[in-house]
């Protein structure tokens, strides 16, 4: 009788921070800059703060993420 190898594959945390993915996941995937960025504005009307728009490694998309205020 043979067990099957299982071979488990680490995950690599090379590239990308754990967010990126996330946030990849979450979100839709716009097709240009130019409509992620509508995204953000209306959104920043309507909760406030500030969007930027960012080419998604991961899907090959753009997203708008939440720019991180810096001290
Ligand atoms: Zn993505």
């Amino acid at each position: 009788m043979v067990a099957g190898v299982v071979s488990v594959s680490a995950g690599r945390a090379g590239s990308g921070s754990w967010f990126e993915r996330r946030s990849c996941l979450d979100k839709v995937p716009f097709a240009s800059r130019h409509e992620a960025r509508a995204a953000a504005r209306s959104v920043e009307r309507r909760y406030g703060g500030r969007l930027e728009p960012y080419a998604c490694r991961f899907c090959d998309g753009w997203h708008v993420g939440h720019q991180m205020a810096r001290r």
